[in-house]
C-alpha cells in the first residue's frame, strides 16, 4: 500500500528506501515488457554476463578496476568475507561490530561466511598497533565498517581506511570497505554533511568497497562491490554468487 513517509527518515528500510527516478522507472517497466539481452552478447551472438551491463558505469563513476552487483548490500558483505575469509580471520575493530535494522549482525554475518571474527582495538579506541598485531599469517582480510547508524563520541579514536591501506597491503591482506550507503555523488555540494563518496574510498586504497544500491545512490534494491579485478573474478567464482546475483529489473 503506498504511505506518507513522515518518520524523518528519507531512507527508511521499512518503507522501502529510495524512490527511483523516473527515468529509472520507465527502463525498468521496459524491462518487462520484453525478452531483453540480460546475459547475451549481442556483438558475438554468445552467452554474455549480466555483470557487463554495469561494470562500464560503475568504474566510470567509481574509479574501481571492476563491479558486480548482488541483491543487497548484505549479501555484498556476506560474499565477499566468504570468498576471502572462508577459514582464515577477518580483522575488524571493536567499535565497527555494527548491527544494521533487525538481523544484518557483523558478528553473525562473519559466522556464516565461514570466517574467523577477529576483533581489535576496544570500543571506543582502535590504534594501527592493534591491527598491526592482528595481521599474522592467519589473516584472510581487513574490513573497515561504516558505523551508519550510530556515533561513538568523547574519548575516541579510529583508523581510518587510508591508514589502514599501506598496514593491509604490507602483510598482503585485502582492505575491504563497507560502506553502507555509499553516494557517489558529493553531499556536502548541496549543503548537507559530507558522507564519504565511493570514488573516495577506493582512492584511499580499500581493495574492495562494498555498499547499497538503495541507500543514498536512490536506486532500487541491490548491493555493488567493486575494486581489484582479480578479487572481483574471485567473487564471481564463488559458488554462492549464483543464489544472490540481481535480476533484470533492477540491471535496467
Ligand atoms: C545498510 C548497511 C548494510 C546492509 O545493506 P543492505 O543494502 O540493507 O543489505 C551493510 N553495512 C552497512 C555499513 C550499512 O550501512
Amino acid at each position: 500500500r503506498p504511505v506518507f513517509n513522515l518518520t524523518g527518515t528519507v531512507l527508511h528500510t521499512n518503507l522501502g528506501r529510495a524512490l527511483l527516478a523516473e527515468a529509472a522507472i520507465e527502463a525498468a517497466v521496459e524491462a518487462m515488457r520484453s525478452p531483453v539481452s540480460l546475459e547475451f552478447d549481442l556483438a558475438t551472438g554468445q552467452r554474455g554476463e549480466r555483470d557487463d551491463h554495469l561494470r562500464g558505469l560503475l568504474r566510470e563513476l567509481t574509479g574501481a578496476e571492476d563491479a558486480t552487483v548482488v541483491n543487497n548490500n548484505a549479501a555484498a558483505v556476506l560474499l565477499v568475507l566468504n570468498t576471502l575469509g572462508q577459514g582464515r580471520r577477518s580483522i575488524i575493530s571493536r567499535g565497527e561490530l555494527i548491527e544494521i535494522g533487525g538481523a544484518f549482525r557483523m558478528p553473525d554475518i562473519m559466522a556464516r561466511a565461514g570466517t574467523v571474527l577477529h576483533e581489535v582495538g576496544t570500543t571506543n579506541r582502535t590504534h594501527p598497533k592493534d591491527y598491526v598485531a592482528a595481521l599474522g599469517p592467519e589473516a584472510g582480510l581487513v574490513l573497515k565498517v561504516h558505523t551508519s547508524n550510530y556515533r561513538i563520541a568523547g574519548f575516541t579514536a579510529e583508523v581510518t581506511a587510508r591508514e589502514l591501506a599501506p598496514l593491509a597491503r604490507k602483510h598482503g591482506v585485502p582492505l575491504v570497505h563497507d560502506l553502507g550507503s555509499g553516494t557517489l555523488a558529493d553531499l556536502a555540494a548541496i549543503g548537507l554533511a559530507h558522507e564519504p563518496t565511493v570514488r573516495e574510498a577506493v582512492a584511499e586504497g580499500a581493495d574492495l568497497v562494498t555498499f547499497s544500491g538503495d541507500k543514498l545512490l536512490g536506486g532500487p534494491q541491490a548491493g555493488f562491490i567493486v575494486g581489484r579485478a582479480d578479487l572481483v573474478a574471485a567473487i564471481n567464482r564463488n559458488p554462492m554468487k549464483r543464489a544472490l546475483r540481481v535480476d533484470k529489473i533492477r540491471l535496467a
